[in-house]
């Protein structure tokens, strides 16, 4: 079995944001419409910070309207609510991204149902949800979203191949597992709880981990020639000792990158994966919702 080859999310991203790019002109030029995404931060998380300074840039870059709501941790859970309500009414927004996570005690769910169906960009609201679930149009979770698309401009047509996600939050695993019977495999959705996950994930020709589990997803896992899809995103001390006592840390995915890239046929290395896709995806989203709420197809 020849060693597995990279899917270089660097490449496909780049790809997409210019196509994405592309449209912002068109829409601008034929119907003098220019896409406009607000993010909303609550609090100081430092990943989050870096996380929306990162999507309001590329927002920028891409040719479109971009505003950052920074609120004070300590801002009243009503007041957040009010001012996704006051985006929803803003006909220059058209997504509108709240940044995860919400400080401890503010009602995830309830800000997130705030935000108008059409204009959730991070498709995360359960309208959006039951729209993917039914086979309606919608907007798609971004990181979801992103894989596919990878999986699609690497295989081609998925139809009938078999797939095992396993996670099944809704943020990455369930959307995935959506997005993989839409086009029409073969799918088993793992978790937590499942039994002989070793032998389950063997079966698969599209392996999606999704765990937060470091290199827990094996090469003695994936069938030979398969495509895996490593959305993990976990922070671990160096091997090198020298550099983990300096307290130094790296990031690896769920899947155990050497050992799969002698059995695997494709894989997503981490990091330069899955996660560039996923402002990409953002980016779509947002021309999409534009596109959607005037009726531009
Ligand atoms: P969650 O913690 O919400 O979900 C993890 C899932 O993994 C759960 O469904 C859980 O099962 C399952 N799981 C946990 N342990 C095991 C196990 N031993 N065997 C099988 N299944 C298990 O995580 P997310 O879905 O939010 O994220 C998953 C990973 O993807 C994380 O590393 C995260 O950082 C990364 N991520 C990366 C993104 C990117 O842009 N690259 C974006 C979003 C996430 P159960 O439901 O039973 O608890």
């Amino acid at each position: 079995m020849p060693p597995a080859r990279t899917i270089d999310g660097k490449v496909h991203a780049e790809a997409l944001r210019a196509r994405v790019a592309a449209d912002v002109v068109r829409l601008g030029a034929e119907h003098g419409v220019r896409p406009g995404l607000a993010v909303v931060l609550v609090g100081e998380d430092p990943a989050s910070q870096i996380y929306v300074r990162s999507k309001g840039e590329q927002t920028l870059a891409a040719g479109m309207h971009s505003v950052t709501h920074r609120l004070d941790a300590a801002t009243p859970q009503a007041e957040v609510v009010g001012l996704v309500g006051t985006l929803n009414a803003d006909p220059a927004i058209d997504g509108i991204l709240v940044q995860l996570p919400l400080p401890a005690g503010m009602d995830q769910q309830a800000v997130l149902a705030a935000i108008h169906p059409d204009k959730d960009v991070d498709g995360l609201g359960v309208i959006n949800a039951g729209r993917l679930a039914s086979g309606h149009p919608g907007l798609v979770p971004c990181t979801p979203l992103g894989c596919m698309i990878l999986l699609r401009e690497t295989l081609g047509d998925l139809a009938g191949l078999r797939a095992v996600v396993v996670g099944r939050s809704v943020l990455v695993g369930r959307p995935m597992a959506q997005l993989l019977l839409a086009a029409d495999c073969t799918v088993t959705i793992a978790h937590s709880r499942t039994r002989e996950l070793a032998s389950l994930c063997r079966q698969a020709d599209i392996l999606v981990a999704a765990v937060g589990r470091p290199a827990m997803i094996r090469g003695d896992w994936i069938k030979p020639g398969a495509a895996v899809i490593d959305v993990g995103v976990n922070r671990v001390p160096f091997s090198d000792p020298v550099k983990a006592a300096a307290g130094r840390t790296k990031v690896v995915g769920d899947v155990a990158f050497k050992e799969a890239l002698e059995v695997a046929g494709w894989i997503t290395p981490v990091p330069g994966g899955v996660g560039l896709m996923t402002v990409a995806c953002l980016l779509a989203n947002t021309v999409a919702a534009a596109r959607r709420l005037r009726g531009l197809g």
